[in-house]
């Protein structure tokens, strides 16, 4: 997969762009505060519909702007799609593949997929649950679009639950609606487990060579699912159990006013050599075992959806010692990169592989 060209119209700090890609390794060279990661945002946008530093759109645009725009053909193969990103202030965004309006952003992978790899991948490590079970979630996403699609209802329902909860502290007769969430909590939760277990066990085997290759036969790596629901033999058992677990548990969520049990307390637990990488592990460890789950992800995509995905690389690439960015350029030789560096890094690591060079200059 890979995108052939971008056009951007007064987004961030560009103007008016247009630029064709290499279909190996492009690298956006500039020092600070030019433009490279606008670029890699306007390129992940195309990808999950949305950024990866804002959540409002309305910063997306130009300062003396009302309205931008980013249009980028892409290649699946023989397929090509040309995906386009209309904003407005004030006004959701627009998005279209091939002249037709999306309805849900989850058709999006039809036209991009992507992984990104950025220094606030570390959080994942260091911080709370939520951004592990972030990082689950997009994961899946991308290839399982009926996933992201549960999430989205699964999180209406315990939101309309935990109201009702909260309600039912006053009017005690209404604790009988509860049994009705609780059967869609039970049924959506546990297709979402399902799956978020299978990606781990894939992700299980896949990081294990890569985590080795890059600490030279050191480390073995284990990711585990921490649950409070019990994985059980079917689904139907998970089903019951998460529906027992949840009738069990009302008194309490009552009392507290939110639901205790479920998948929106899940964590994923990262092991190297068997010990707790979050408490034992060194700055370096943690840092490069960020870089084997990516690719390991990389390589998941490529398992499930045939073809490698777009890599973009944010303020990555420079933080490497010699050997990881070696590393890093072999496992990128079959699939399009997209590098962004500040002038002053040496570029040894990517010298036999097809690039173009793009120098960034205040949004030019
Ligand atoms: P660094 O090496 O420091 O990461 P960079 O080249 O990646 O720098 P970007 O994050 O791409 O820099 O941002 C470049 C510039 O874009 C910044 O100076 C910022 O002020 C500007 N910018 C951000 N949003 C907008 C906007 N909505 N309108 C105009 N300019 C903007
Ligand atoms: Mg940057």
């Amino acid at each position: 997969m890979n995108v052939k060209n971008l056009r951007l119209i007064n987004f961030r700090n560009y103007y008016n762009l247009n630029v064709e890609f290499n279909d190996n390794i492009n690298i956006f060279m500039g020092k600070n505060a030019q433009g490279k990661t606008n670029l890699i945002e306007a390129l992940y946008i195309c990808s999950y519909g949305k950024s990866f530093r804002t959540t409002k759109d309305r910063e997306l645009i130009n300062f003396n702007k009302e309205q931008a725009y980013i249009g980028a053909n892409t290649k699946l193969n023989n397929l090509e799609k040309f995906i386009e990103v209309k904003m407005e202030r004030d006004k959701p965004k627009r998005i279209r593949i091939n002249k037709s309006e999306l309805k849900n952003y989850k058709e999006l992978n039809t036209g991009l997929v992507s992984v990104l790899f950025c220094p606030d991948d570390l959080k994942m490590i260091k911080e709370g649950p939520l951004l592990r079970r972030n990082f689950l979630d997009a994961s899946i996403s991308q290839i399982k679009p009926v996933y992201s699609y549960n999430l989205i209802r699964y999180n209406k329902v315990l939101m309309q639950r935990n109201n009702l909860l909260k309600t039912c502290r006053i009017k005690k007769d209404l604790v009988n609606l509860i049994d009705v969430f609780d059967i869609q909590l039970s049924k959506l939760g546990t297709s979402i487990i399902i799956e978020r277990d299978k990606f781990i066990n894939e992700l299980n085997i896949l990081i294990n060579p890569i985590h080795k290759n890059l600490t030279c036969d050191k480390e073995s790596v284990e990711l585990k699912y921490f649950s409070n629901i019990p994985r059980l033999i079917d689904k139907e058992s998970i089903e019951k159990e998460y529906l027992k677990l949840l009738k069990s548990n009302l008194n309490r969520d009552i009392e507290y006013g939110t639901t205790e049990i479920g998948l929106h307390r899940d964590d994923l637990l990262m092991l190297i050599n068997n010990k707790d990488v979050k408490i034992y592990g060194s700055q370096g460890q943690q840092r490069t075992l960020v870089l084997s789950i990516k690719l390991s992800v990389v390589e998941y995509i490529k398992k499930y959806f045939g073809v490698y995905p777009v890599v973009l690389l944010d303020d990555v690439f420079s933080e490497l010692d010699e050997d990881r960015r070696k590393f890093l350029s072999n496992s990128f030789k079959n699939m399009q990169v997209f590098i962004t560096v500040t002038d002053a890094v040496d570029l040894n690591a990517v010298n036999d592989l097809s690039k173009s060079v793009f120098i960034i200059e205040d949004g030019k």
